[in-house]
C-alpha cells in the first residue's frame, strides 16, 4: 500500500510502497479515505520532537472501518473513523479518569509515536477511534479531526461567552476553523489577526467581525483595545512569539489568553499586569475524545465549513513545502480514495 512516511535521515518526507498493518484483538483496521497536512506533521517530519525514521504520518486521518479484531465492541465494519493525534490513552491515570485524557503522560499520538493516517490503510484503537457522523463530508472531516478540535476545545477553554470578544491570533489552517467555532457555536464576537492579506481575507469571509494585519499595524493591542475596550479572550494559533505577546496585551481585566501554536520561544508576561488584571494564561492540547464528538457534530450541521483542498497522494512533497512557506489557505488533504 501507499504511505507518507518520514524518510531514513529522519528531516524529510517520502511516498513509499509499504506493507499493510495487521490488527490485534482491541484494534481495528480502517481503509483510509482522506488524510490532512497538519503543521505539526512538519515538526515530526523534520525531527522537532525528536527523530522518527519511517514512521508513517498524518493524524488527521478519516477512513471506513473494514475489519475488526474479536475483542472489538464499539465499531463494526462499514463505521466512518477518524485517526487522531489522540491515538490512544492508558485509560487509568489520574489524567484519563478525569477527563483530561489528551494530558495523558503515556499518551500515543498518530503519526509521531505510532503509525498515523497518511496511508491506504491504518489501524486504530477501537475504543479510541471517534466515530464520523452522517452528513459530515468526510475530506471536511478531516481538518476537524485536528485543527477543528483543537480550536474548538481551545475556545472552551477561553470560557467564551454569547455576545463577547474573542481575538484569534493566525488565521490559517486552525485560526479560520477557530473564527467559524467562534462565530456559529459560541456566538462571539471575532477579531482575526494575521500578516497575510489573503488569510485575513479568508477570515472576513468564515465571519470575523474585524481583521487586523498585523504587519501593517503599528501597535496590533493598542488597536484591539481602542476597537474592542479588550477582548474577553484570545486564542494563539499563530507561531510566532510576537502574537503571544500581542495577546496578553489585548485582552481586558479578567480576560483568558489561549496557547495553541507551538513556537519553540519564550513569551514574555508582565507579571504586574497578570496579577493586577486577573489575566489567565493557559495551554490547550488538541481535545479528548468527547470533544472531538462534539467538534464533528457542529460540522455535521454545517455551522463550522473547513475550507479545504484534496490533492494526489504523490504531491504531498510539494504540500510539505507549502506549508513550511506559510502558503496554504485552510488545508490540504491527501486523497487516499483515488489512489
Ligand atoms: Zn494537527
Ligand atoms: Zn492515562
Amino acid at each position: 500500500m501507499k504511505a507518507v512516511v518520514v524518510n531514513a535521515e529522519g528531516n524529510g518526507i517520502e511516498v513509499v510502497e509499504h506493507e499493510k498493518p495487521t490488527i490485534g484483538h482491541d484494534e481495528a483496521l480502517v481503509k483510509v479515505e482522506y488524510c490532512g497536512v497538519c503543521h505539526t506533521d512538519l515538526h515530526v517530519a523534520h525531527g522537532d520532537f525528536g527523530k522518527v525514521p519511517g514512521r508513517i504520518l498524518g493524524h488527521e486521518g478519516i477512513g471506513i472501518v473494514e475489519e475488526i479484531g474479536d475483542e472489538v465492541t464499539s465499531l463494526k465494519p462499514g463505521d466512518r473513523v477518524s485517526i487522531a493525534w489522540f491515538f490512544e490513552g492508558c485509560g487509568h491515570c489520574e489524567y484519563c479518569t478525569t477527563g483530561r485524557e489528551t494530558l495523558c503522560r503515556d499518551v500515543k499520538n498518530a503519526g509521531y509515536s505510532v503509525d498515523g493516517g497518511m496511508s491506504e490503510y491504518a489501524k486504530v484503537t477501537a475504543d479510541y477511534a471517534v466515530k464520523v457522523p452522517e452528513g459530515l463530508d468526510p475530506a471536511r472531516a478531516s481538518s476537524i479531526t485536528c485543527a477543528g478540535v483543537t480550536t474548538y476545545k481551545a475556545l472552551k477553554e477561553a470560557g467564551i461567552a454569547p455576545g463577547q470578544w474573542i481575538v484569534i491570533f493566525g488565521a490559517g489552517g486552525l485560526g479560520n476553523l477557530a473564527i467559524q467555532y467562534a462565530k456559529k457555536v459560541f456566538n462571539a464576537r471575532v477579531v482575526a489577526v494575521d500578516i497575510n492579506q489573503d488569510k485575513l481575507d479568508l477570515a472576513r469571509e468564515v465571519g470575523a467581525d474585524i481583521v487586523i494585519n498585523g504587519k501593517e499595524t503599528e501597535d496590533v493591542a493598542a488597536e484591539i483595545q481602542k476597537l474592542t475596550g479588550g477582548c474577553h479572550g484570545a486564542v494563539v494559533t499563530a507561531v510566532s512569539k510576537v502574537a503571544f505577546n500581542q495577546a496578553v496585551d489585548s485582552v481586558r481585566a479578567g480576560g483568558t489568553v489561549v496557547a495553541v501554536g507551538l513556537p519553540s520561544e519564550y513569551m514574555d508576561l508582565s507579571i504586574v499586569k497578570t496579577v493586577l488584571d486577573g489575566i489567565r494564561v493557559v495551554g490547550s492540547l488538541v481535545g479528548t475524545r468527547k470533544d472531538l464528538e462534539e467538534a464533528f457534530d457542529f460540522g455535521a450541521q454545517g455551522l463550522v465549513v473547513p475550507v479545504v483542498e484534496t490533492v494526489p497522494v504523490d504531491d504531498a512533497p510539494e504540500v510539505f513545502e507549502e506549508m513550511a512557506e506559510g502558503k496554504i489557505q485552510g488545508r490540504k488533504v491527501l486523497d487516499f480514495s483515488r489512489v
